[in-house]
């Protein structure tokens, strides 16, 4: 591993500061970013240990949202009293995703900042247009079963991993952050990028600006709400495809839906026209089969990922008659 600077913040001012060079990451859980370091694909000259600033707490808001601070661990956001009351989409993603040991390290910023999983980043011998700009794409004409089959480009093809961040951009979050230029919010819906010729940014942040807090709007869907994860093994593994779906009925009607997409593109995968095709739809198959289609509409795959597109038709359909029946307790 290559040596760096080791520096802990005492407020959030102070790490921007520090921040505002080139060459710095911060550090708080470390789950991810610790195997980039040891793989060498992460070569940072200082680190900022971010874990003593003050944003551990989660918040009722005024009018009835929530704000979550970027340092609240997965684990304990998962068991939150608030989350699992009036957001058990959130709690539900969280579950499904690595295991207990990472989930009481890893942070609400650090799961919207980790990486893909897509191997050949992993792996400096290949060629990797997101870990090394205009080397190529090893995963186009490899083993490309994990990948994505929406939002991909010529330059990449990679997944964004979270199970998190899926259930979040279907409950509307927005992400707050602190930088050199002063606070900004970010819908999150905005905040992971589509590859495009720039496969190595895979968000939207500026250099220097620190997550700080993730809000939900008042609107969680307690009552019909279901997140399904498709995997290769029943724990600890990256989703193939994952659902996240809130549904408003008012009997057999439906008033308001949401619904994302997880491993399948390179940020959770929503659109808008699968909401409304559903909005006073009757529930039931054919009125989720239609949505499925709005979701997946342009879907390509690839040698070894074709089956995607099938699999998420499918478990889109699932996922919404699983929260057509009701959340489960
Ligand atoms: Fe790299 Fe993206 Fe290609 Fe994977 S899919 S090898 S991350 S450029």
């Amino acid at each position: 591993m290559k040596k760096f600077t080791y520096n802990r913040a005492e407020n959030v001012a102070e790490a921007v500061k520090y921040a505002s060079n080139s060459g710095v990451h911060f550090i708080a859980g470390g789950t991810n970013l610790i195997d980039l370091m040891k793989e060498q694909v992460e070569r940072p000259d200082r680190l900022i240990d971010i874990t003593r600033l003050p944003l551990r707490e989660v918040q009722e808001q005024a009018g009835g949202g929530l704000r979550i601070g970027a340092l609240v661990s997965n684990a304990a956001l998962a068991e939150h009293p608030l989350v699992r009351e009036r957001y058990p989409l959130l709690a539900q993603a969280i579950l499904a995703g690595a295991s207990p040991q990472l989930r009481n390290m890893a942070t609400t910023g650090g799961n919207l900042l980790q990486r893909t999983r897509c191997m050949y980043f992993y792996d400096t011998a290949t060629a990797c247009n997101k870990r090394n700009l205009n080397s190529g794409c090893a995963a186009r004409t490899g083993i490309n079963r994990q990948h994505a089959i929406l939002g991909h480009s010529p330059a990449c093809i990679a997944v964004h991993p979270s199970d998190m961040c899926v259930a979040l951009a279907a409950l509307e979050a927005t992400v707050l952050v602190e930088g050199p230029q002063g606070p900004r919010t970010i819908p999150l819906a905005d905040f992971h990028r589509l590859p495009g010729e720039s496969p190595e940014r895979d968000t939207a942040l500026q250099a220097g600006e620190l997550i700080t807090a993730v809000e939900l709007p008042p609107e969680g869907f307690p009552s019909h709400s279901h997140y399904l994860k498709i995997r290769d093994r029943a724990s600890y593994a990256f989703a193939l495809v994952s659902v996240a779906v809130g549904l408003k009925l008012e009997g057999e009607h439906i008033t308001e839906a949401r619904l994302a997409l997880g491993g399948v593109a390179p940020k959770p995968w929503r659109v808008s026209a699968a909401d409304e095709a559903l909005r006073g739809q009757l529930i039931g198959k054919r009125s989720f089969a239609q949505a499925a289609e709005q979701l997946l509409h342009g879907a390509e795959g690839f040698e070894h990922n074709r089956f995607k597109i099938e699999l998420a038709r499918r478990a889109i359909i699932r996922a919404c008659e699983e929260a057509a029946k009701g959340t489960a307790q």
